[in-house]
């Protein structure tokens, strides 16, 4: 499948047109930024990890009933995925305490909850992702309750189905961000990418960080921590 025109570039990805007008190209890069591109670097290797990754743990999801737009690993950095129009939000499901919930309600990192929570930003760069209620999406026509209501059931379902996949491997799924989008019927599928760019993952044993938090935190070793995922995600 030879890549066609770019129609987009983003922090970490660039996406294509494909020979097929249903699909397209997204080719990952080792670019990493950081608090809304504030902190800029280059994590090598990062776009190999992140590609081989999402795409085993989409396939996964499909699998087990969650509708994703991967279609198949071209090489890789790059994948075919089903073109949608995304829904701009961000979803971020939390099983325990970290990032921006500790720094927002003033608690440490690491607090175990009894059940996962929800929650949205919406996706504007320039207004800095801001949070988001449910009220307000619908207000703003960001999304219908029908596709919030798909959203959540999704978020929650991958949830239940990556803490195992990632318990057996010996790492705790800590929190992560979804994308949604649309196919041309209106259909909500899963998209963009699941990976240690997106997800905090950390050892089951020793609770070391192996994700982006490396990075954005200055802890070192951030390279070999993606490397570590993809050893696990693979065995
Ligand atoms: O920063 P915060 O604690 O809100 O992040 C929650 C989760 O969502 C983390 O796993 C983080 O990697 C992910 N996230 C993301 N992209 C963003 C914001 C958060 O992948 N723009």
């Amino acid at each position: 499948m030879n890549k066609g025109k770019m129609l987009y570039e983003g922090k970490a990805k660039k996406v294509f047109e494909s020979e097929n007008p249903d699909l397209l190209i997204v080719s990952y890069k080792d670019d990493a930024t950081a608090f809304n591109g504030e902190k800029k670097g280059t994590i090598v290797g990062k776009g190999v990890v992140n590609n081989k990754t999402s795409n085993l743990l989409m396939s996964y999801l499909e699998k087990k009933g969650v509708p994703t737009h991967f279609v198949e690993q071209l090489n890789d950095r790059e994948t075919l995925v089903k073109k949608v129009t995304i829904v701009p939000l961000e979803v971020i499901v939390r099983n325990i305490s970290a990032g921006s919930f500790s720094k927002r309600y003033g608690v440490e990192e690491g607090i175990v909850f009894d059940t996962p929570t929800l929650e949205f930003s919406y996706k504007n760069d320039a207004l800095g992702d801001p949070l988001i209620n449910e009220y307000h999406i619908i207000a703003l026509k960001l999304a219908t309750k029908a596709e919030l209501d798909t959203i959540r059931d999704y978020s929650f379902k991958v949830n239940e189905e990556l803490k195992k996949f990632w318990a057996e491997r010996g790492v705790t799924l800590v929190d992560y961000k979804l994308e949604f989008g649309r196919l041309p019927d209106g259909t909500i599928i899963l998209a963009d990418e699941i990976s240690p760019d997106t997800c905090r993952l950390w050892d089951s044993k020793t609770n070391k960080k192996l994700d982006k938090d490396r990075f954005r935190r200055d802890l070192g070793g951030v390279e070999e921590a993606y490397l570590e995922i993809l050893n696990r995600v693979t065995k």
